[in-house]
């Protein structure tokens, strides 16, 4: 059986944004989006209860969203994708989270 890789996979295209810039990207909502989407992890352990822990959140080139951690069951990587692209206006906030990050 092949493992899981221990350590995340950052793609060239995702940049890393903090808790502030997740609330521009989600909007009023952000809390419970994030905390629906820590919640709800694919991980294959099987736990029937499981949550995205110590996780750090990316953003990439389509506007979405990733969020990537550990299972805080078998405490192996697992991520979460949040899409974001279709929403209005994004794309505005995501280029100047962008612009703001690189610099
Ligand atoms: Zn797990």
């Amino acid at each position: 059986m092949a493992r899981k890789r221990s350590e995340h996979i950052i793609h060239e295209d995702e940049i890393e944004i903090g808790p502030f810039q997740l609330q521009l990207m989600f909007g009023p909502s952000w809390k419970e989006d994030i905390e629906i989407a820590v919640n709800s992890i694919f991980c294959d352990c099987g736990a029937q209860t499981k949550k995205l822990v110590e996780y750090k959140s990316y953003l990439n080139d389509l506007n979405d969203v990733i969020l990537k951690g550990l299972c805080n069951s078998c405490n192996t990587i697992a991520a979460r994708y949040i899409e974001t692209g279709e929403r209005r206006g994004i794309e505005k906030i995501a280029n100047k989270i962008r612009r703001l990050n690189k610099e």
